[in-house]
C-alpha cells in the first residue's frame, strides 16, 4: 500500500522536466546550438567569488565536528542575528534573531510557514496570477484550500477590487511573489498599500488576521533602479519567506530563511508554530556550513549586469517582432501573450524550432508563455529569427 495522494504529485507529468528531456535529446541529435532552452529558471551567472572563498575558508579553519554538526533548529544564532540587522538596516525594521528560522530555501520556508498558520478552521490560501505553481502544491500539502485571484490587470499589477471579492472569513494568507515568477513584475507602492488596506479591512471585519506570506528569492534580482517594496513596512500580519538560490546563485545548496515580523499580532506564538511545522516536516536544520556562509556574505549580489543585458535583448528583440508582454523589472523572467491564445499549443510548435517554453497555463495564465531568459546571450539573440517564424506561424 502506498498513499495515492503523493503518488499521484509524484507521477504528474512535469512539463518543464519534459521540455528539459527534449531539449537533451534535441541537443544530441542536431547539437546544442540548435536548442533554444527558456524553460529552466537556473541562475546563469555564478555565485560571487566571495561565496566559494568563504567555503574555503570555513573548511580550512573550521574544526569539522562543529563545522559539520548540527546547529539549533531554528538556525544558527549569529547568523539569524547577522540577517536580523541587515533587514533592519535595509528596511528600518525590528526583527531579532528570534525571529528569524533557517530553511532549505523557499520551497521549506514557504511550506513550513503554510503548516505554521493554516488551521482547518481557516484554510484557505490565495495566490496571485500568474503564480508559482509550486503553490498549488506546498498549500494542499498543508490542508489548505488553494484559491487562485485570476489576472485582471493588463500590467499584471494586484487588483485590490478583485481581491475584496476573493477573501472570505476562511482565508489563513495570501502569497505575494515579488519580483514575481514568471512575469517578472514588481508590484508598486500604490498596488501594495491597496492590497494592505483590504486586508486589513478584511481582517477587522472578520476578527482574525489574514497574514501575508511574502515570497522572495528575486528581491535582489531588480534593474533600473526599481525599488521593490519590503511587506511589512506596508502590512504588519506578515511572514518573509527568502531565499538564496537567486541572490547568490545557490539553488542546488538550499538556503534561506523565514522571518516572522516582530510586529505582527501573536508574532511570538506564529515563530513558535514555524518551529512546530519545521518539526513535523522533519526539517532538522538548515544545512550548517550553508548557513555560516550566507552568514559571512549575505550583503553581495550576483552580477546583474548579465541578467540586464539579457533583459534588454530578449524584451527588445519579442516585442520588436510583434510579441505582447509586460517589460519586467525583475527576476529573469518574461511571460509573452501567445499570438492565437493557445498556450500549450504554442509550445508544442516552439520545439520544432528548437524553442523551449512554459505555458502558462500551469501559472493560472493561460494564453501566456513563460520564458527564463537566464541563459548565455547567443542563445536569446540566435533565437530571434526562430521566435519570429513562430509569430508568423500563428498570425497566418
Ligand atoms: N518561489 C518562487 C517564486 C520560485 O521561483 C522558486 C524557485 O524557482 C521558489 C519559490 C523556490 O526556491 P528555492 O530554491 O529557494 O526553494
Amino acid at each position: 500500500m502506498y498513499n495515492k495522494k503523493a503518488y499521484e504529485l509524484g507521477s504528474v507529468r512535469s512539463v518543464i522536466r519534459e521540455l528539459f528531456e527534449y531539449g537533451k535529446a534535441r541537443a544530441a541529435k542536431y547539437g546544442a546550438d540548435k536548442v533554444f532552452d527558456f524553460s529552466l529558471g537556473n541562475p546563469s551567472v555564478p555565485p560571487p567569488q566571495e561565496v566559494e572563498q568563504a567555503i574555503v575558508d570555513f573548511v580550512a579553519t573550521t574544526e569539522p565536528i562543529a563545522l559539520h554538526g548540527y546547529t539549533s533548529a531554528p538556525g544558527d544564532a549569529g547568523v539569524r542575528a547577522a540577517i536580523a540587522d541587515y533587514t533592519n538596516e535595509r528596511f528600518g525594521t525590528n526583527f531579532t534573531a528570534d525571529y528569524i528560522y533557517m530553511t532549505c530555501g523557499a520551497a521549506a520556508a514557504l511550506t513550513i510557514t503554510l503548516g505554521a498558520l493554516v488551521t482547518p478552521e481557516i484554510d484557505e490560501v490565495i495566490a496571485v496570477a500568474p503564480y508559482f505553481p509550486e503553490y498549488k502544491v506546498f498549500a494542499e500539502a498543508a490542508g489548505a484550500t488553494f484559491k487562485v485571484l485570476p489576472i485582471t490587470r493588463k500590467d499584471f499589477q494586484i487588483d485590490a477590487e478583485a481581491l475584496k471579492n476573493t477573501v472570505t472569513e476562511k482565508t489563513a494568507a495570501i502569497i505575494i511573489n515579488s519580483p514575481n515568477n514568471p512575469s517578472g513584475v514588481v508590484y508598486n507602492d500604490e498596488c501594495l498599500k491597496a492590497v494592505a488596506e483590504v486586508l486589513g479591512n478584511k481582517s477587522a471585519e472578520y476578527g482574525h488576521p489574514i497574514y501575508i506570506i511574502a515570497d522572495e528569492p528575486y528581491r535582489e534580482l531588480v534593474y533600473g533602479g526599481v525599488k521593490v517594496g519590503f511587506i511589512p513596512n506596508y502590512y504588519k500580519d506578515s511572514v518573509i519567506c527568502y531565499s538564496y538560490s537567486k541572490s547568490l546563485s545557490l539553488p542546488g545548496e538550499r538556503i534561506g530563511y523565514i522571518a516572522v515580523n516582530p510586529e505582527a499580532a501573536d508574532a511570538k506564538e506564529i515563530y513558535l508554530a514555524v518551529m512546530g511545522a519545521g518539526r513535523a516536516l522533519g526539517y532538522v536544520c538548515a544545512p550548517s556550513l550553508m548557513q555560516y556562509v550566507v552568514g559571512r556574505t549575505l550583503r553581495l549580489k550576483p552580477d546583474l549586469q548579465a541578467y540586464e543585458r539579457n533583459r534588454e535583448l530578449i524584451y527588445g528583440g519579442l516585442t520588436e517582432i510583434g510579441y505582447e508582454c509586460v517589460r519586467p523589472d525583475g527576476a529573469f523572467y518574461l511571460f509573452i501573450k501567445v499570438p492565437g491564445g493557445d498556450d500549450e499549443k504554442f509550445s508544442e510548435k516552439a520545439k520544432e524550432y528548437g524553442v523551449l517554453v512554459v505555458p502558462g497555463t500551469g501559472f493560472g495564465a493561460p494564453g501566456y508563455v513563460r520564458l527564463s531568459y537566464c541563459v548565455a546571450y547567443d542563445t536569446i539573440k540566435n533565437s530571434l529569427e526562430h521566435f519570429a517564424a513562430l509569430y508568423k506561424d500563428f498570425a497566418d
